[in-house]
């Protein structure tokens, strides 16, 4: 390796970015002062220097997964009636921008062909983000992609304003209790294995060390990986090594199966946890953490049906009694998770009653009490 620091760093930094930027970007960084909205889906920005560009939102697929052929067909409808720059956003989306309204109203026209949603601003249902789950993560315990398709279908009339919301959603999906998708939107689903592991006691002792001498000195890992401390190795009396697992105590994080594949959970416990109330912007009542509506319900694809027909009933609430501009997550707590859950008729446990409900959703249906 090169001593030389300013190699190093010319090796270990990308291109400086604005050699990214299309031209009438560069030329305003800094300078936009203005905005208009221009239907659901366009949005102007105005610079000092009286340039504009328009932004043209479209909602991406779950987890911002595209073949490279709808890539293509994207940047050609770009090259054609815009400024040759594309956007992907954190929520996974996706933005064109051109220099005039009529070239946005024609990539409107021409992705909406493609059978792409536009719209996402505004009133609306802005994003419903997606963990990668089992296409490239080896944790998870839902297919957080293929609910968020089930989402959109059901719910993306919102993101393209068919019917107006009382002011902007953002839905996250995690496939596991690492919540990779984040607690601080309107509403997040979030994957569990819904009950503590079982183990092979035969088995299980590939993962740990072969000899109870062992230890003395070391923590094996399937024990260290617990955050509550629920596993404890123990020395057999033939010298070799076994765990126990205080199912009473266990969070069904899934961190120890992380590490041993002899540890197993009940395919037929896996569920979903919904959880209301997260939204990190610092407008209305300020930010906040979700907490849990409902710690299980069952996880069915191909089509999620409970899932949905409780979010339908979420929305339908607060699209008739939430104020005007009045975010989801302001209207929880304006109401109470107590209310809401009293209007929708949702059995009330030790898990999720309204003193005890908190962001911690690896609670469980079927955990001994
Ligand atoms: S939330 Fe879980 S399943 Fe999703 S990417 Fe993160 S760790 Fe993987
Ligand atoms: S699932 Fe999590 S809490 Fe339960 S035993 Fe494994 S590591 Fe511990």
């Amino acid at each position: 390796m090169s001593t030389n620091l300013a190699e190093r760093m010319k090796k270990r930094l990308p291109v400086p970015y604005t050699d990214s930027l299309p031209d009438e970007i560069k030329r305003n960084l800094g300078r936009w002062v203005d905005r208009k909205f221009h239907s659901n889906g366009i949005i102007e920005h105005i610079s000092e220097s009286g340039e504009h560009v328009f932004t043209i939102k479209v909602g991406g697929t779950p987890n911002a997964r595209f073949s490279s052929d709808t890539l293509r067909k994207f940047a050609g409808i770009e090259d054609k009636y815009g400024i040759k720059a594309l956007r992907f956003t954190r929520s996974g989306n996706i933005e064109f921008i051109a220099d005039n309204l009529e070239n946005s109203m024609m990539i409107k026209s021409e992705v909406e062909k493609m059978g792409y949603r536009t719209g996402g601003w505004r009133n609306s249902l802005w994003s419903i983000s997606s963990c990668t789950a089992y296409l490239s993560c080896t944790t998870a315990v839902v297919d957080s992609p293929s609910i968020t398709k089930v989402l959109y279908d059901n719910f993306g009339k919102y993101f393209e304003d068919e019917e107006s919301l009382p002011a902007k959603l953002r839905i996250n999906v995690s496939g596991c209790p690492t919540a990779c998708g984040g607690l601080t939107s309107d509403i997040v689903v979030v994957g569990h294995y819904g009950d503590a592991p079982s183990f092979d006691p035969q088995k299980i002792g590939l993962c740990l060390p072969r000899k109870a001498e062992a230890l003395k000195v070391a923590v094996p890992e399937v024990v260290m990986v617990c955050p509550v401390k629920c596993i404890t190795a123990f020395g057999k009396e033939d010298g070799s090594v076994g765990i126990n697992i205080d199912r009473g105590k266990c969070i069904a994080c899934g961190r120890c199966k992380d590490v041993c594949d002899y540890i197993t959970f009940d395919s037929k416990k896996t569920g979903i946890s919904i959880l209301v109330g997260g939204k990190s912007s610092n407008t209305g009542m300020g930010p906040n953490l979700a907490r849990v509506l409902i710690p299980w319900i069952p996880a069915n694809p191909p089509n999620y049906g409970e899932l949905v027909s409780v979010l339908r009933k979420i929305i339908d609430m607060w699209k008739k009694d939430g104020a005007a501009g009045e975010r989801f997550a302001d209207y929880v707590r304006r109401i109470g998770l107590k209310s809401l859950q009293e209007t929708l008729e949702i059995p009330v446990t030790k898990w999720n009653n309204s003193d005890f409900s908190e962001s911690q959703f690896g609670i469980r249906q079927f955990a001994q009490r």
